[in-house]
């Protein structure tokens, strides 16, 4: 028999979601326990200004947005253990769940553990990360002040990643594989109107170049219609084409999609009663800060009525 403490509930990720599910869980004196993962804080703390996120008519920047929520939830009780949870076991009760040495029981479980940038699966941008290649505009932007780069992708990410480093390089490509955008009208006439920012259509990067020298020299493109190779000079590549649900740790605990993305039904319910997800763990259509926060609300009121349901 284990010692280890049984906590009410526990929640894995520290994103809007995961903080939203905190504050309110901790005001319904569920004292819950939040494992905050490899990114503390998620995706927000590696974008620059927030704009839509209700309340902050003036726009708030991601990585202070995320500090408020965090001190929000600690003010009600929230307790923040700052590591990465390594395996869970949802088949015996109570819920075990493992980081790093340390295991912890609980009731329930909320999953908040977001998504994760997804890379183009390149050899070449493999030795090239940190050398030219990133996929990250707001981490690394600065490095490439009066350069050209190239941003792959077509959607609000690489819309906002591209506008983003206008304000360092001396141009920026975007290059996207057909020949629409996906990204969200405002953002779109943004970048279109910008006149650091080039467009090449229906074209793929079929390799970076640069291996050898150890730094980023230029692209070679395919035109995905008529089959022609290209290569592009440019100093700096960054990926904005997407995301990957970070469900590696629950695979064979809990119904997940072929995207990887975990089934929920009935709000914030898995297959597994007493086990919850919230945001973009689960969201493959909305994936917004405040889209999260609302769903980190709704599986914490699923999580109360679960334990009143449950006990007595
Ligand atoms: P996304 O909307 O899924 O767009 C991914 C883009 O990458 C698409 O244009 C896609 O092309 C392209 N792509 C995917 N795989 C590719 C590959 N292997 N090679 C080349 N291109 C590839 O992802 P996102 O831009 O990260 O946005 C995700 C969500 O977050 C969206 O809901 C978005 O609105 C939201 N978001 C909002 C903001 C904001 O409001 N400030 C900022 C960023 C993101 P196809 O179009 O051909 O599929």
């Amino acid at each position: 028999m284990s010692d280890a403490k049984l906590y009410n509930v526990i929640i894995i990720g520290s994103g809007p979601a995961g903080m939203t599910a905190a504050l309110y869980t901790a005001r319904a004196d569920l004292c819950p326990v939040i494992v905050e993962g490899n990114q503390p804080g998620g995706q927000l703390t590696i974008t620059t200004e927030v704009e839509n996120f209700p309340g902050f008519s003036k726009g708030i920047m991601g990585p202070d947005l995320m500090n408020e929520m965090r001190k929000q939830a600690e003010r009600f009780g929230s307790l923040f253990i700052q590591k990465n949870v390594t395996a869970v076991n949802f088949k015996d009760r109570p819920f075990r769940i493992t980081a790093g040495k340390e295991d912890y029981l609980s009731k329930t479980v909320i999953i908040a553990t977001g998504a994760t940038a997804r890379l183009l699966g390149l050899e070449s941008e493999k030795k090239l990360m940190g050398h030219g290649v990133s996929a990250c505009a707001t981490c690394d932007g600065f490095f490439f002040r009066n350069q050209e780069v190239l941003v792959v992708g077509g959607g609000d990410s690489a819309l906002e990643e591209a506008t983003f480093l206008t304000k360092f390089a001396s141009k920026v490509y975007i290059v996207h594989r057909r020949d629409k955008l996906r990204g969200s009208k405002i953002m779109q006439a943004k970048a279109l109107k910008n006149p650091k920012i080039e467009f090449i259509w229906n074209s793929v990067v079929e390799d970076i170049l640069g291996v050898e020298e150890k730094a980023v020299k230029g692209v070679k493109l395919r035109n995905v219609l008529t089959g022609e190779i290209t290569e592009k000079k440019c100093d700096g590549v960054f990926a904005a084409i997407g995301h990957t649900p970070n469900t590696e740790i629950f695979k064979g605990q809990i119904d997940i999609d072929e995207k990887g993305y975990i089934i929920v039904k009935n709000g914030s319910h898995t297959n597994i009663p007493g086990v919850f997800a919230a945001g973009d763990v689960h969201d493959f259509t909305y994936r917004q800060a405040i889209t999260a926060a609302g769903a980190g609300c709704r599986a914490a009121i699923d999580v109360e009525r679960y334990l009143e349901s449950t006990e007595e």
